[in-house]
């Protein structure tokens, strides 16, 4: 689907498949096994510009478009949605959010080593007692003197291992989101441990990891935003982070798309291809419709941000609808493929359990569906 993308943006997206194709896609499978990607990945992608693909120049990215965006995220997801996690969490959720809301100190410092792929960030917002109902987190934060004092700990921190910065949310105040702020923590201040979680269904390339806060000592200055502001940051990255999401589906719906075309043209059963069957074009069709739609929604949302318009009840309809395709999108993959879905020789399963997570993380469906369902009648379902 071409829908008047510029010469620039043309350009971009080629330049990102060819790189992706080069060096991701031959070596996706051997990192999904090893449950890790390589990390020395990660300064080649920043080359590239994806580590600051929408953060300003002057701070070290490239100053690109939301479409843009979505064309790089796209190519991640289609080429290994364990490589989108590492960029999407380190630029956009952590690298945004310090665009939005950092002091010129802390641009300076963090926003332009995380925009050149100098440093990794991780988003520390779950805790083992609190996903969907965030705003309730239990990490504390408080004041001594000219520093805060963090205790607590975080759940499926993605980079979290290998992350060099943590924005972790905390509680400086009273009960729900009002009392939360977010901090700008090194991953190697002293009482900070943390433990990679293996076993992943999907996303195995990518470090997942629970982060113990112990009497964590951080200056005032690393406050980000005010106090109790966090919840509001924590929101503000995920609506953008939904946008990633649901291009990083688009990737996954689109390389199931070609991977089970390509496979239906060359197999042959009955002495025939099996792309000439009607019920396996059935499936192909069905992959096809979705990569459109899936497409459109996304880009659709990138264009309302693009336009300083707003884009939270957007980015929910593409994040739900993308991600669910993509489920579906990659279960048919492995059916047309067959037996030889089911094994790692093909990507179609691994477009299946990395696509798994997309309905989980960032919101789950069914937070999607409320925060849809307040915007259409006026009420919301949540306390
Ligand atoms: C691989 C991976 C990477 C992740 N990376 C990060 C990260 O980098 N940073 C971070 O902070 N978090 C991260 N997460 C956490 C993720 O965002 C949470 O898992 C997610 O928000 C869901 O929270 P939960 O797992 O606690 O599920 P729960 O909130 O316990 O939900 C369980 C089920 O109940 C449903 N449910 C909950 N509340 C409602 C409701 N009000 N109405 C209807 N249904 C409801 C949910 O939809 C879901 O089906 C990651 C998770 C995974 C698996």
């Amino acid at each position: 689907m071409d829908l008047s993308l510029t010469d620039e943006q043309k350009v971009f997206q080629r330049v990102a498949r060819e790189f992706l194709d080069e060096h991701v896609v031959p070596f996706r499978a051997a990192w999904d096994r090893a449950e890790q990607v390589d990390t020395a990945l990660v300064p080649k992608l920043a080359e590239l510009g994806f580590m600051g693909l929408t953060i300003p120049e002057e701070y070290g990215g490239i100053g690109g478009d939301y479409v843009t965006y979505c064309l790089g995220m796209e190519e991640l997801g289609r080429a290994d949605s364990s490589v989108r996690g590492i960029v999407s969490v380190s630029m956009g959720l952590v690298g945004k959010s310090i665009l939005g809301y950092g002091s010129e100190e802390q641009k300076q410092h963090w926003l332009r080593r995380i925009a050149t792929g100098e440093s990794l960030g991780c988003f520390g917002l779950t805790e083992s007692d609190t996903g969907s109902d965030a705003g309730s987190l239990a990490t504390r934060a408080v004041r001594d003197g000219d520093d805060y004092v963090i205790d607590g700990e975080k759940m499926f921190i993605t980079n979290g291992t290998r992350a060099d910065l943590c924005l972790v949310f905390a509680r400086t105040g009273g009960p729900g989101p009002r009392g939360i702020s977010a901090f700008l923590v090194p991953t190697d201040a002293p009482g900070l441990q943390r433990r990679e979680i293996k076993g992943k269904l999907g996303l195995r390339g990518q470090a997942t990891a629970e982060l113990f806060f112990e009497g964590v000592r951080v200056p005032a200055s690393a406050r980000l935003g005010d106090e109790g502001q966090g919840f509001t940051i924590a929101m503000a990255s995920l609506d953008k982070g939904r946008l990633s999401c649901a291009a990083g589906c688009v990737g996954i719906i689109q390389g199931c798309l070609e991977t089970a075309r390509e496979y239906a043209v060359q197999r042959h059963q009955f002495g025939r291809p099996l792309a000439s069957f009607q019920l396996v074009q059935d499936m192909i069709a069905d992959i096809s419709v979705d990569a459109d739609a899936a497409r459109m929604l996304t880009w659709r949302t990138a264009d309302l941000l693009e336009r300083g318009e707003d884009f939270g009840v957007a980015a929910s309809k593409a994040k739900l609808f993308a991600s669910e395709a993509a489920v579906r999108a990659a279960n048919l993959a492995v059916q047309v493929l067959g037996g030889y879905g089911y094994v790692d020789d093909y990507p179609a399963q691994k477009y299946l359990r990395d696509a798994r997570v997309m309905t989980l993380y960032e919101g789950t469906s069914q937070i999607q569906k409320l925060l849809i369902g307040r915007a259409e009648t006026g009420v919301s379902a949540f306390l």
